[in-house]
């Protein structure tokens, strides 16, 4: 896989010359937006705005309210809105489409092919496991934390830094934050807190936000968690393994909406020797599942080999067109053939 702005600067260089006249720029990235996609995209809007361009954000779906504080968040197009015709439009007319934190097509639901036929340049900008070559620019690196990493440093290894102000730098140090959990996952390198360092120089408030990303919870998404973690949490010890599966009517029940079963994951690999949570999220047209771990149970190839997911070592997602029941027992029906690659970490 090519790393190009970090291999090869003449690539840098062809790049950079590609954007030396105004250019419609699309930029999308992958459904249910979390931090690092919206933040990674609303960043290199604003960059690509100072340098002259036109770029406008289509997100494939809907994104959770508590990023709707991010500057420029207003403008953003969502696919599954009454302004597709517009997102199509923009797409087919664009000269240049990013493609940021994702690296297979499916990840953009209904975009799918539009992105795929439009005869725009594409820029793949990612961070997640095994990508696929569609993009004709690539900035790829899965040691990264974040995809909001990776454009801080192309907007310094293009030299323009000066352009970052405290709007952009929010946006991009709210991706770092929620991808590296808080600078605490593995992917939490000298690197990450060396970008942290410069966007905190540009003047944020990082307590801020933090408290708009993690302190701004509905009061019934907080009986939600109550509910999923008494209700709905199951604690395998011989596995290692805890899972959690939500059906349409508890969410229903809570009001819930798509964003608010966002990190409950992360309780289930809480408890004291867990290596493997998954939660399961029956939504109207399949079992959304999310997976974490740690160490080196790779719940990314877990979930690719199984639920047609991928994504990161220790976090990915994946998906069933099965019945909530029947995609729990399934799971529940590999978890022997890991049993003792499941035990031998040493989950303390
Ligand atoms: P989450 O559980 O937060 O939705 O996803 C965890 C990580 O895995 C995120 O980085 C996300 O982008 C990635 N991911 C989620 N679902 C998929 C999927 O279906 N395919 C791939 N390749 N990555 C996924
Ligand atoms: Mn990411």
């Amino acid at each position: 896989m090519q790393e190009f702005f970090t291999e090869s600067s003449q690539k840098l260089q062809e790049f950079n010359l590609f954007l030396a006249s105004p250019k419609k720029i699309v930029i999308t990235t992958h459904q249910n937006p979390d931090a690092d996609a919206l933040g990674s995209s609303l960043g290199l809007a604003a960059y690509l705005k100072k340098r002259g361009h036109f770029p406008t954000i289509i997100t494939p779906t809907d994104y959770p309210d508590f990023l709707r504080w991010m500057s420029g968040e207003k403008e953003v197009i969502n696919f599954e809105s009454d302004k597709q015709e517009l997102a199509k439009s923009l797409i087919s007319d664009a000269e240049m489409i990013f493609c940021l934190d994702f690296s297979a097509l499916n990840r953009i639901k209904h975009m799918e092919e539009f992105i795929k036929k439009s005869s725009a340049k594409k820029v793949l900008i990612d961070h997640h496991q095994q990508p696929e070559s569609f993009a004709d620019f690539v900035y790829w690196s899965d040691k990264s934390s974040a995809t909001c990493e990776l454009i801080y440093e192309l907007i310094e290894k293009l030299g323009d830094k000066n352009l970052i102000d405290i709007p952009l730098a929010e946006c991009l140090y709210a991706g770092l934050v929620t991808d590296t959990g808080s600078f605490r996952f593995d992917s939490t390198t000298q690197e990450v807190h060396r970008v942290a360092g410069e966007l905190i120089s540009v003047g944020i408030q990082t307590n801020s936000i933090h408290r708009k990303i993690f302190d701004s919870n509905a009061f019934e998404r907080m009986k939600f968690l109550g509910f999923a973690l008494g209700e709905r949490l199951t604690y395998l010890p011989e596995f290692n393994v805890s899972y959690m599966a939500i059906s349409k009517e508890d969410l229903l029940r809570f009001s819930s909406k798509n964003g608010d079963t966002e990190g409950i994951v992360n309780y289930g690999l809480s408890i004291r020797g867990v290596v493997m949570a998954a939660i399961f999220t029956e939504r109207d047209d399949m079992v959304r599942i999310s997976f974490r771990s740690i160490d080196n149970f790779s719940v990314s190839e877990f979930s690719r080999n199984h639920f047609n997911g991928g994504g990161h070592k220790n976090a990915s997602g994946g998906r069933s067109h099965e019945t909530l029941e029947k995609t729990v027992e399934k799971f529940l029906a590999l978890l022997p053939k890991y049993q003792q690659e499941l035990i031998g970490v040493n989950g303390q």
